[in-house]
């Protein structure tokens, strides 16, 4: 199987994180979860964790300036052309969304595939409240929500106008959202491209 370059999108609490994992199982990718990469940052006191710490805790985003090298220079790492790779937690702006566009761009690569995890408002609400992590205050749940209505969701309509959102119910047991996501990915990625090249051919006869 090929490598696929995939984007997970939802909302805070949407199950995007174990969804991941389960993903990058099943596909071989590398999982990169920019809030992990934070977070692990600013574990370690480095100059990026004490840019980011504060800027994490009250809810509001790291700018893109930092998230777009952060990103940039991930992908400099040999193991995302080997296997491929499922971002999780960018792009989150339409101006990271362009920046990626850029980074695949001057790699000579594409995208295959934007899953939007589809959980509605009051369920996430419901279970951030219920993990316990450091950022989770109602205030910060609230602000990360808001943000994500206002800078994340014109993402989607980003992802809609290259034909690479394709949203999936996230309500239900893990296995079921798993299965609903795995369908999504078959049907849109191989199976697209299989239809691609045979278009072509059909276009060269
Ligand atoms: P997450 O684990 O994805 O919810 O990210 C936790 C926090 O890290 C967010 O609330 C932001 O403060 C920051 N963060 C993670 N990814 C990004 C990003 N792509 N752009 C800006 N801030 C980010």
């Amino acid at each position: 199987m090929s490598t696929l370059k995939m984007v997970i999108l939802g909302r805070q609490g949407s199950g995007k994180g174990t969804q991941s994992l389960l993903i990058c199982e099943a596909y071989g990718a590398i999982h990169v979860s920019t809030g992990e990469m934070l977070r692990s940052a600013v574990a370690q006191a480095s100059t990026l964790g004490l840019q980011a710490q504060q800027i994490m805790e009250s809810g509001s985003l790291v700018s893109d300036e930092i998230m777009n090298g952060l990103v940039a220079e991930r992908f400099n790492h040999r193991d995302i052309t080997e296997h491929g790779v499922l971002l999780d937690g960018f792009p989150r702006t339409v101006a990271q969304a362009n920046a990626l566009e850029s980074i695949l761009e001057g790699r000579g690569q594409d995208l295959d595939i934007a899953i939007n995890l589809d959980v509605p408002l009051d369920i996430v609400t419901d279970r951030m409240l219920a993990r316990s992590r450091k950022d989770d205050t109602p205030e910060a749940i609230k602000r990360r929500l808001d943000l994500y209505e206002k800078e994340t969701e014109p993402l989607l309509d980003w992802f809609t106008s290259r034909n690479l959102l394709h949203s999936v119910d996230g309500v239900g047991s893990e296995t079921e959202v798993f299965a609903r996501i795995s369908a999504s990915i078959a049907d849109n990625t191989e199976a697209s491209r299989l239809s691609a090249s045979v278009d072509t051919r059909e276009a060269q006869r």
